[in-house]
């Protein structure tokens, strides 16, 4: 395994990332029964807001989701909510401002 990809480094845990066309949710994430995680992203969004996404879902698969199941857990404003934006808004300016 190159731990020094990315991609390779969420297939080896599991998790698997799948661009779908949707009207206007922004992204979700499914557990499935054998533990695979699939997060999934608009293929609408422009790239700085698909990897604001994928930050927000990860934030989600590392501490919000305990069940097997379909987490759309969309623009509501609950607790779990704000906490992965705010993941993903913090993560999304450091890389930022590595450029
Ligand atoms: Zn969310």
């Amino acid at each position: 395994m190159r731990d020094s990809d990315p991609q390779e480094w969420l297939v080896c845990r599991n998790v698997h990332v799948r661009l779908v066309e949707f009207e206007t949710l922004p992204g979700a994430i499914y557990l499935s029964k054998k533990g695979n995680y699939y997060i999934i992203i608009n293929d609408r969004l422009a790239f700085p807001e698909r990897q604001k996404t994928l930050l927000h879902e990860i934030k989600h698969l590392l501490d919000h989701i305990e069940a097997p199941g379909l987490y759309i857990l969309g623009d509501d404003f609950s607790a779990i909510e704000r906490e992965a934006e705010e993941f993903a808004y913090e993560i999304f300016k450091k890389v930022e401002g590595l450029s």
